[in-house]
């Protein structure tokens, strides 16, 4: 089991793909989608919950939880081995090796797994997603069915 961590808001095709390659890795994944109210999320934690669900309600394999407090206790509650993260740009570097060696350091036996997304999703995040949006653009392909509804509900 691999635990990938993010906030979802909402949840994009570049998620998706982060999440088919870690099924490529591990025998399941459990997606934690992060209360994270520093970051101010635009959807609330149970729509963000309900949204990340409904993508992966037929595969068996995915599991989704909310969570909060400190990333390797829930991958250690959820019995991972992993945490998996997706990397873009050189942009996410930074964050992502603090976080990562941050993390090593709280708990020695859980892995840090960074996955690329297609070429396609490398421009890919949710805040580029809702401002486009938001501005009359169109995201319907870069986003799984059903999310762009919510989008527009939420405006
Ligand atoms: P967080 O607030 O933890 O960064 P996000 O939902 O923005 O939460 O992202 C969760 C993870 O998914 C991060 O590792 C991020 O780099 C990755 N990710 C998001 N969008 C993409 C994408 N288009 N391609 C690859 N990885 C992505």
């Amino acid at each position: 089991m691999a635990a990938y961590p993010g906030t979802f808001d909402p949840i994009t095709l570049g998620h998706v793909d982060v999440v088919q390659r870690g099924l490529k890795l591990f025998d399941s994944v459990i997606i934690g989608v992060a209360e994270n109210v520093q970051k101010k999320p635009h959807f609330p934690l149970e729509t963000r919950l309900q949204m990340v669900s409904s993508v992966f309600a037929t595969e068996s394999r995915v599991k989704v939880s909310p969570f909060c407090g400190l990333l390797v206790d829930f991958a250690k509650q959820s019995n991972s081995c992993a945490i998996l993260r997706g990397l873009r740009a050189a942009s996410d570097f930074e964050y992502e090796f603090q976080m990562a060696t941050m993390n090593r350091r709280l708990n020695t036996s859980i892995e840090t797994v960074f996955v690329m997304a297609r070429e396609e999703y490398t421009f890919v995040s949710s805040s580029f997603i809702r401002e486009i949006h938001n501005m009359g653009g169109d995201v319907a392909d870069l986003l799984p069915a059903g999310i762009l509804e919510h989008l527009q509900k939420n405006r």
